[in-house]
């Protein structure tokens, strides 16, 4: 991975921020997005204090125009995008509500957030990547986009749809050289799934302690880091092989 350019959204905490860090430890150019300044600042620093390179984009991938500004950004600055990691999602733990009260605006902010905005990146960087024949792309869905839960349809809905996107971009550009996964994380530590936790302990009438307990047969949660290695390895040549696959970083709690 070393100099690859690699843009990765949501970049600022969690699990984006696991993964901009893993690929910056392999040489990986870093550009960076989210709508947090200070969030990415924190981290382009911790880049920069290993050597690294990285370039802060702040954007608001709800807005429709933002996926052609990020990616020209990272273009006029350093050169077209190798690697993309669809990664900045929100959360059913924003507003879960049952489906029958559920938020028409929220439906849509989800959409646009999860699906669109991956969709939107992933044309405009294909053109480069075709000409290279060479990119990768990624798609951080969930376990989500495998079974449905509680109170969370626009989220379990669009991760669906992610992994849709992402199998169908993978048998286009399978002769090119590029390869697009999608990486499915099961219950994992980062701020969206804390309020998810919360949510559902009050829903359950549980502690939240023994939520994160029962949360993955490892009996705890998952962290960043562990769904960031597997971002590693199939960013890498070596895995030219994996192909439009979704893979579980689950701990064992989704076995498809
Ligand atoms: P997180 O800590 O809440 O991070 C989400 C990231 O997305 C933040 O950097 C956030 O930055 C960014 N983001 C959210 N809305 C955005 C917007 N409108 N425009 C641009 N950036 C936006 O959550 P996480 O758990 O690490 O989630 C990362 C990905 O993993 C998501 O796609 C999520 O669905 C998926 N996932 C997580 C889990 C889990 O248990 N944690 C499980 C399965 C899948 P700003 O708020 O600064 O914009």
């Amino acid at each position: 991975m070393k100099n690859r350019i690699a843009l990765v959204t949501g970049a600022g905490r969690g699990i984006g921020r696991a993964i901009a860090l893993k690929f910056a430890h392999q040489g990986a150019r870093l550009a960076i997005t989210a709508r947090s300044q200070d969030q990415l600042s924190n981290l382009a620093q911790e880049i920069r204090t290993i050597g690294g390179e990285t370039m802060i984009i702040v954007d608001d991938l709800s807005d429709d125009s933002a996926p052609a500004r990020i990616v020209d950004q990272v273009t006029k600055g350093w050169g077209p995008v190798e690697i993309l990691v669809n990664n900045a999602g929100i959360g059913s733990s924003q507003n879960p509500k049952p489906l029958l009260n559920f938020s028409d605006d929220f439906w849509n902010l989800t959409m646009q957030v999860n699906l669109t905005a991956p969709y939107l990146l992933t044309k405009l960087v294909l053109p480069v990547m075709i000409e290279q024949h060479w990119g990768r792309i990624l798609n951080i869905a969930s376990i989500a986009g495998k079974v449905g839960g509680f109170h969370s349809a626009a989220y379990s809905a669009s991760k669906h749809a992610l992994i849709g996107l992402t199998k169908s971009t993978a048998t286009e550009v399978a002769s090119e050289g590029i390869t697009a996964n999608a990486i499915c994380p099961g219950v994992t530590r980062s701020e969206m799934n804390t309020l998810r936790l919360e949510y559902d302990a009050i829903r359950l009438g549980v502690t939240f302690e023994k939520l994160e307990e029962t949360a993955t047969p490892l009996g705890r949660r998952l962290e960043p880091e562990e769904v960031a290695t597997l971002a590693v390895y199939l960013a890498q040549n070596d895995a030219r092989g994996v192909n439009g696959q979704s893979i579980n970083v689950c701990g064992g709690a989704v076995p498809f």
